[in-house]
C-alpha cells in the first residue's frame, strides 16, 4: 500500500483525497487544512484524519471545537507520498519541510516548473516521474493540451499547434474572482505561459497559446487548429481521438451546447461533485482542411488533473507502468463517459 497524505485540502485537494482513497493499492492517512472552514466538515464526513496545514495555527481549530490528529510534521513522518494542494506558490514555499522530511512530494501547476525534478502528465512524462523526490503535475490547461497533442503528434505528426484559451474567471466557489462583465486578455502577451509548459510535457510539439479569461466558471475552453505533417480525414482524426481514454467525444445531436449541459449530463452520470475528467472534444467541431485541423474542447478546470495526481503517485511510489496505472486509475474513479 502507497500511504499518501494531502497538504491543502481546497479545490483540487479534496478530489485527489477522495480519489487517492478509492485506489485499492494506496491509503488515505490524512488531509490537512490551513484553517476550519466548512472543508473540515467535508473531510469529517468522509472519515479523513484531519492534520493542520500551518502548525501555529493549531488553536483555531480547538476553539472552533474541530480534533486534529496532528500537524503537517506528523503527516509528513505517516506517508510514502505527500501531494502538495496548497495555492500557488505556496507549494514552493513547502518545499524545504518536506525535503526535510525526505518525503517525495506531487506539486501542483500553480507552481513553476522548477519546482520540482519533472512535471508530470500520464500521456507524456510517467516514466520520467519514476521514483523522483518531487513532480509537478502540469496546470489544467496545460493537461488538456498534452492530452490532445500527444496522440496527434504521434500519429500525425505535429508541425504547429495554435490554441486560443477562453479560461474560466474562477471556480465557482471563487466569489473574489472575475471578470464578471467583459472578455479580458490575461495575459495580454502572446504566447501565453501554457504553450511553454505543454513543452514541459511534449518537448517536440511546436505549439504557441493565446488566452483570454471570460466570466464563467464551469469551465475553460480551447479553440485548436493543429497544423499536421499529414493530412487525415476528420472521421480518422475523431476515431484516433475517440480511442483515448481521457477524451470525451462530446456527441453530435445530444443537444449537449456549452458547459452548463456538460456539467449537467456529469451530474446526471452520477459524477462526485459533477466533476468531468476527461477533456470535452466537441464530436461536430473536428474539422480537416488540407493538413490544418480544427476543434473546440472544454476542460473541467477542477477536475482533469485529479486522475493525473494519481497517476504521479503510483509513478514516484511504485513499480507499476503507465498502462497499468491508467486503466486503474480509469476504472476506479469511473473516468470515460
Ligand atoms: P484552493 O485555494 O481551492 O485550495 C488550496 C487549499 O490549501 C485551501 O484549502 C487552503 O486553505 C490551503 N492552504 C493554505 N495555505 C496552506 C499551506 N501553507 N499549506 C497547505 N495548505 C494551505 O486552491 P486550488 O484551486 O485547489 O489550487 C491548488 C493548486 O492546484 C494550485 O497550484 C493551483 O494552481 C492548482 N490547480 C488549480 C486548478 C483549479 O482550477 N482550481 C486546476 C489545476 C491546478
Amino acid at each position: 500500500m502507497i500511504r499518501v497524505g494531502v497538504n491543502g485540502y481546497g479545490t483540487i485537494g479534496k478530489r485527489v483525497a477522495d480519489a487517492v482513497a478509492a485506489q485499492p493499492d494506496m491509503e488515505l492517512v490524512g488531509v490537512t487544512k490551513a484553517s476550519p472552514d466548512y472543508g473540515v466538515e467535508a473531510a469529517a464526513r468522509r472519515g479523513y484524519d484531519l492534520y493542520a496545514a500551518v502548525e501555529d495555527r493549531t488553536d483555531a481549530f480547538a476553539a472552533a471545537g474541530v480534533d486534529l490528529t496532528g500537524a503537517l510534521d506528523d503527516l509528513l513522518d505517516a506517508v510514502d507520498v505527500v501531494v502538495d494542494c496548497a495555492p500557488s506558490g505556496v507549494g514552493e514555499r513547502n518545499a524545504p519541510v518536506y525535503e526535510a522530511h525526505d518525503t517525495p512530494v506531487v506539486f501542483q501547476g500553480g507552481e513553476d516548473a522548477a519546482v520540482a525534478e519533472t512535471s508530470f502528465n500520464a500521456r507524456g512524462r510517467f516514466e520520467a516521474a519514476r521514483g523522483a523526490d518531487s513532480v509537478r503535475v502540469v496546470s489544467c490547461n496545460t493537461t488538456a493540451l498534452s492530452r490532445l497533442l500527444a496522440p496527434l503528434d504521434e500519429t500525425y505528426g505535429v508541425e504547429k499547434a495554435r490554441v486560443t484559451l477562453v479560461r474560466r474567471g474562477g471556480d465557482p466557489s471563487e466569489t473574489d474572482r472575475g471578470p464578471i462583465n467583459d472578455i479580458v486578455p490575461d495575459p495580454a502577451t502572446v504566447p501565453s505561459h501554457h504553450g511553454p509548459d505543454v513543452n514541459e510535457i511534449l518537448p517536440d510539439v511546436p505549439v504557441d497559446t493565446a488566452a483570454l479569461k471570460a466570466p464563467v466558471t464551469g469551465m475553460h475552453t480551447h479553440s485548436v487548429n493543429v497544423t499536421l505533417e499529414t493530412d487525415p480525414d476528420s472521421a480518422a482524426v475523431r476515431d484516433l481521438l475517440a480511442d483515448e481514454s481521457r477524451i470525451f467525444l462530446v456527441p453530435e445531436g445530444a443537444g449537449i451546447d456549452g458547459a452548463g449541459a456538460l456539467k449537467e449530463y456529469a451530474a446526471d452520470a452520477g459524477r462526485p461533485r459533477s466533476d468531468l475528467w476527461e477533456n470535452c472534444v466537441w464530436e461536430e467541431s473536428i474539422s480537416v482542411s488540407g493538413r490544418d485541423l480544427y476543434l473546440f474542447q472544454n476542460v473541467h478546470q477542477e477536475a482533469d488533473v485529479v486522475p493525473e495526481n494519481v497517476d504521479a503517485v503510483r509513478a514516484v511510489a511504485s513499480d507499476v507502468d503507465a498502462a497499468e496505472s491508467v486503466a486503474l486509475t480509469n476504472e476506479t474513479l469511473g473516468v470515460g463517459l
